[in-house]
């Protein structure tokens, strides 16, 4: 757990020491199962729902609501009559800064109960959840908010017949769709901003992992954001999501999850009234170890963390190793002694490093791949399911070695915790192997040689390399993708892009 968090390099880490029983408190939690809208729990207007699964055990949790495309009507309604009445677009700046640090005292007021539904409902490791997840939610809400009363507006050159202004303005609603796998962290990489910047905010979590969401929208109501200035909607993507993604009204979708749903917004927008659209969608990214990387342990560890934390369900893990053909076997036995570590267990078990998989559908896609592999002629070590004695969908992590860069278990997203090996002869092989790829998300180059590694950051396609080292963040720094794995960037100040309009006032003196 303390070596968990030391990676995660989080400063402001809840300790979960005091927090024994998380078993007690599932079996007592009493599961949100209705949409926050207009400032208080609504019902939608038909019986529509859907289950709220534990992967960890195949049981339901819930029967949540879902809203329908006459529902996300009213709740878009609401959203865009409160941005036009500015009360919360037109607030002084240093008051709406008050209300997102009072929402994300909030949310760290009620971390358990957040943690607690993240992990029921996604199968991720409670302390995962507590320790990362949920603290990394209300430090981003909290960075948006005391950097929205610093950001200045521009003027632009001009004689002394004009005075010219380049101004940010909110868009006005903004959708925001995101996926299971960081649901609460990503949420605020899309909730921070588009609410500092003054808009009206509908998140519309994934099914798989809507509980946790739910919170989010009495939170924030308590912590003074106006009813219908920020509105939670449960649903399934093809109902709910597609209603947001095709709506006259809703000016902006921010959207985290694949590929190819990505592509069909887009197509939505187009279909509707050219909403903007931000994407952070899926990734293959590459880690090059070259023979002149010294330090094989760091980066063997490095390289287990990437691809087996989280269930390997991260978009930018470190699923394509390309090594060095010197340093492969030497590389992989250091890799391979980390497995162990990552034996799946309980998701409410403290010590468990590796929960569930998000779906029994899931582990069986996961599986495929393995089996693909293996009909090719690959090798594949570990990766086997793990029958619990609860249910749930559990596998081992996998390395995947005597393959080759035009497999699918090479190319496609697989999503789970299965790192794919390919060999190379040099960097420049190696460079050009990690470029292969439709996606661009992030890569990372391990050498000694400093011109090395500026050669490679430079030539990587991807919105971020990592030069001896895996998975560095902060709010501060973008994060986004090259090629397919996405348009635009969540977190840093450059994250407002997606969030603002630049509105250009001449005036003439
Ligand atoms: P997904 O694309 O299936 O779903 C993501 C969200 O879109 C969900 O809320 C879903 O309900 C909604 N959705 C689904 N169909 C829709 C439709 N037709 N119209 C509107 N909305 C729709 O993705 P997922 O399975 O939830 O998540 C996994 C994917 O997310 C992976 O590809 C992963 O790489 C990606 N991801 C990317 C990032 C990133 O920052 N680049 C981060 C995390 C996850």
């Amino acid at each position: 757990m303390q070596r968990l968090l030391q990676r995660k390099g989080k400063a402001d880490i809840m300790s979960a020491s005091d927090l024994t029983d998380w078993h007690a408190a599932a079996a007592a939690i009493d599961c949100p199962t209705r949409a926050f809208v207009d400032g208080a729990e609504r019902a939608p207007r038909h019986n529509a729902t859907f289950i709220a699964d534990n992967p960890a055990t195949g049981e339901a949790l819930a029967t949540v609501d879902e809203w329908t495309a006459e529902d996300v009507d009213d709740a878009v309604e609401i959203a865009a009559a409160r941005f036009h009445s500015g009360v919360w677009a037109d607030l002084d700046p240093s008051e709406r800064k008050t209300v997102m640090l009072r929402f994300a005292a909030g949310i760290r007021a009620n971390a358990e109960q957040l943690a607690l539904l993240e992990t029921l409902e996604t199968g991720k490791p409670i302390s995962q959840t507590i320790a990362v997840d949920v603290p990394a939610c209300a430090s981003t809400i909290q960075w948006y908010g005391e950097a929205l009363d610093k950001l200045y507006d521009e003027m632009a050159p001009a004689g002394n017949d004009a005075v010219i202004s380049i101004r940010r303005e909110p868009i006005g609603t903004v959708a925001a769709i995101v996926p299971w796998n960081y649901p609460l962290i990503i949420a605020g990489w899309k909730i921070g901003p588009a609410l500092a910047a003054g808009n009206s905010v509908i998140l519309k979590p994934a099914e798989e992992s809507t509980l946790a969401s739910l919170l989010l929208g009495r939170i924030a109501h308590e912590a003074g954001v106006p009813a219908g200035a920020f509105q939670v909607l449960p649903g399934r993507g093809h109902i709910t999501g597609d209603a947001l993604a095709g709506h006259d009204r809703v000016d902006a979708i921010a959207f985290t999850g694949s590929t190819e749903i990505g592509k069909r917004l887009l197509v939505r927008s187009g279909e509707s009234n050219m909403k903007k659209v931000g994407l952070e969608c899926g990734g293959k990214s590459a880690q090059i170890v070259t023979r002149e990387c010294e330090d094989l342990d760091a980066a063997a560890e490095a390289i287990a963390w990437s691809i087996w934390y989280n269930q390997g369900e991260t978009c930018h893990a470190g699923s394509r190793l390309i090594v060095d053909r010197h340093v492969a076997d030497d590389l992989l036995d250091r890799v391979a002694a980390m497995m162990p570590q990552f034996e799946p267990g309980h998701p409410l078990e403290e010590s468990t490093v590796m929960g569930a998989m998000i779906s029994t559908g899931h582990l069986e896609r996961v599986q495929a791949y393995l089996n693909g592999v293996r009909r090719d002629g690959g090798r594949v070590i570990g990766g086997e399911p793990v029958d619990r004695p609860e249910g749930g969908a559990f596998m081992r992590p996998a390395i995947l070695r005597d393959i080759h860069n035009d497999l699918d278990a090479a190319r496609e997203e697989i999503f789970g915790p299965v790192l794919a090996v390919i060999e190379c002869d040099g960097l420049e092989e190696g460079i050009r192997i990690a470029n292969d790829s439709d996606y661009g998300l992030a890569a990372s180059v391990w050498t000694d040689r400093l011109a090395d590694a500026h050669r490679a950051a430079r030539q990587l396609r991807a919105g971020t390399v990592w030069v001896n080292c895996y998975d560095m963040a902060t709010v501060a720094t973008p994060f986004g993708g090259y090629k397919q794995s996405g348009i635009g960037r969540d977190r840093s100040l450059h994250a407002f892009d997606k969030y603002t309009e630049i509105k250009t006032t001449w005036i003439a003196v």
